[in-house]
């Protein structure tokens, strides 16, 4: 049994057409679905519904065999427990900092609300510069409006979202884009039937690319 961990949304909508591509194709539609757990049409193949920050802990604990997850994720989920052998090329974004127009950075200690923690850790330490990051798990773009904070570090696709709350995409963090991501136990143990969907699958996104 294979069985692959993916999130609603646009990881899911983008990675479907992949995976009808390596012949995978969902027995309900999985955006309908109140099922966590879909068959697909290859007996063998199971697809499990998660929410996209738990898809590296099911992948690295061998819960699923697979999974796709954003890079955004992955940053932040941090560590060596997964394989990540493909880059989709879906769902593509950049991670950046972002703050209120026109408005200079603070004389003392920056305030930055994320949800990528580690990120911002790993960012701000890379230039020395000390900050105070708060944790927020949704609507980052209200902490600078509302003096929670100076700045915030997300995901930006077009950057309307940053625009229509007075804010403005500063500096490049990450190119982001979903990636697929391996159990290292399952890579060894079902190497072959593995492999082949990796082909597959990266036939598939070249082709999307080329045409
Ligand atoms: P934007 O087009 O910049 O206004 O983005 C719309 C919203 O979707 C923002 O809240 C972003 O944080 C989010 N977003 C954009 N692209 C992605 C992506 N590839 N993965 C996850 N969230 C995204």
């Amino acid at each position: 049994m294979l069985t692959i961990a993916l999130s609603k949304g646009r990881i899911l909508d983008d990675t479907l057409p992949l995976l009808a591509e390596a012949g995978i194709v969902p027995t309900e539609n999985p955006d309908k679905s109140r099922k966590l757990i879909i068959p697909t049409s290859q007996p063998d193949v199971r697809l499990l519904i998660v929410r996209a920050t738990d898809v590296p802990t099911y992948v690295e604990h061998g819960a699923a065999d697979l999974g796709v997850a954003g890079k955004d994720v992955l940053m932040e989920y941090g560590g060596q427990g997964l394989y990540e052998p493909l880059d989709l090329q879906i769902a593509q974004c950049k991670l950046m900092t972002a703050g209120a127009i026109g408005v200079a950075e603070p004389k003392g200690r920056l305030r930055v609300a994320t949800k990528f923690v580690n990120v911002a850790k790993r960012y701000y330490a890379e230039q020395g510069r000390q900050v105070d990051i708060i944790k927020l798990y949704g609507s980052m773009e209200l902490a600078p409006l509302i003096g929670l904070a100076d700045k915030i570090i997300d995901v930006v696709d077009t950057g309307n979202t940053l625009r229509a709350n007075g804010l403005e995409p500063q500096d490049f963090i990450a190119a982001i884009s979903s990636r697929l991501v391996v159990n290292k136990a399952s890579m060894k143990m079902q190497h072959a039937r593995i492999q082949a969907l990796i082909d597959t699958l990266r036939k598939a996104v070249e082709s999307r690319h080329r045409g």
